[in-house]
């Protein structure tokens, strides 16, 4: 019997006519009718076709020998493309539904890319509370190059209606968003973009394509930091880009060979690794996020909790109408209205560690005011409601129990309960 999975090349015949393999393209077809695990253990990936390593080799190599000047198999230069790196992305495209992925040095390499491909005078519409490189990017490299930036609540339809205009390119949107967890209906967003031709992109970097493939909702381009939750073992930093435009994918492609933000091999290998627990993992992260939001919720030194599983959120309904499930993110306010219990509290905890990033296997915990959000000016920061005292979670795949105790002690001991 065969041992390898169905799709796998069949081992050589001794002598005899070479059996009939599977193409890429059955491959393909049965891969899109997968469940998400299997699609995250094996679509996209193909054994070595030299040595049959079931594992993606490391092609830890700049070049690669032509037959005759202009006649390679694919490969001439590793900044254009690495085997490593092409089976990563066509991994990470299938996990988003994707026919076209591809992978950039880090999310804001990736997120360069996209806006890159704009001119001066060209607007775009943006979120109002945006991971704050987007924001710098946009502001501080973008906007002195006559890009115009416009940054709404997108959860109203109204306000993002009342910034189009014809010089409108592009909608940018996360969802859930960060800090904040507001929730952007991408169906209805996307329904907008294509009334007026312009582009819907998402990062959908806090959800991950387990629980959001925002493509199938009717997004054009779809963006993850792949440091986050793809990788998950926060050892990486990447950024991911998918689309089922080809003429979109093949202008991105030539901005990443032009503009140089190829992620390595070693990296592309990482994350191939990791992605194969992905769906493992976010389960456990929500699990243990509904956990944490709920204690939280109830505890008395806490007065408010930002997490889109709650019923009463006002993105609730939205989010899991597109959404699996709601994620291990999680912000939430203490009964202190100074920036230094809070600021304390974060210092406290024993197994949540204190640093910036998210969606690793290990807990974190984070004051966006003076971490991730640092680059946002205070008036506009305070404006879209990340307040000074704001804290936030990434809560990871440890028992939820020594989670709660943890957040329990440092928060009694910052308020002095
Ligand atoms: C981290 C992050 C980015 C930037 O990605 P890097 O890999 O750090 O460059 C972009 N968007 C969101 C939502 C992020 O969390």
């Amino acid at each position: 019997m065969n041992r390898y999975p169905q799709f796998c090349p069949q081992p050589p015949h001794k002598g005899g006519a070479a059996p009939s393999t599977k193409s890429k393209e059955d491959h393909e077809n049965s891969s899109s009718r997968w469940d998400f695990g299997t699609k995250a253990v094996h679509a996209g990936i193909f054994p070595d076709p030299s040595t049959g390593a079931i594992m993606t080799p490391i092609f830890q190599t700049s070049t690669y020998v032509q037959e005759y000047p202009g006649q390679h198999k694919g490969y001439a230069y590793a900044r254009g493309k690495n085997p490593t790196r092409s089976q990563l992305e066509s991994a990470l495209a299938a996990l988003e539904n994707a026919q076209h992925g591809l992978c950039f040095s880090s999310g804001m390499g990736a997120i360069d890319a996209v806006i890159k491909r704009l001119r001066p005078g060209d607007e775009v519409i943006c979120g109002d509370d945006l991971y704050g490189g987007s924001y710098r990017l946009f502001m501080r490299l973008y906007e002195p190059m006559g890009m115009v930036f416009h940054f709404v609540d997108l959860s109203d339809e109204g306000a993002v209606k009342s910034c189009l205009n014809e010089k409108t390119k592009m909608i940018w949107t996360e969802t859930p968003t960060n800090p904040l967890m507001k929730v952007a209906d991408i169906r209805a967003l996307s329904m907008i973009a294509k009334a007026h031709g312009v582009m819907l992109a998402v990062d959908n970097t806090f959800a991950s394509p387990y629980l959001q493939n925002p493509l199938d909702l009717g997004a054009d381009l779809v963006m993850h930091s792949a440091t986050k939750y793809l990788g998950g073992h926060s050892d990486v930093v990447m950024g991911f880009l998918a689309t089922n435009n080809s003429a979109l994918h093949e202008e991105l492609a030539f901005i990443l060979n032009s503009s140089g933000a190829n992620p390595g091999p070693m990296d592309c290998y990482l994350v191939l690794r990791g992605i194969k627990t992905l769906h493992l993992r976010m389960k456990a992260h929500c699990e243990n996020g509904r956990k944490v939001a709920y204690f939280l919720q109830q505890h008395p030194g806490v007065s408010k909790v930002y997490w889109p599983g709650f019923p009463e959120h006002p993105g609730h309904a939205i989010a899991q109408a597109q959404m699996k499930d709601f994620g291990g993110m999680i912000s939430f306010e203490l009964k202190s209205d100074q920036e230094e219990v809070a600021m304390r509290m974060a210092s406290y905890t024993k197994v949540f560690a204190l640093a910036e990033s998210l969606g690793g296997v290990e807990s974190l915990i984070g004051h966006p005011a003076s971490m991730t959000h640092a680059s946002i000016p205070r008036p506009q920061r305070l404006a879209s409601g990340v307040s000074d005292t704001l804290l936030r979670l990434s809560v990871g795949i440890e028992g939820a129990d020594d989670l709660i105790m943890d957040l329990d002690q440092a928060i009694r001991r910052a308020l002095g309960l």
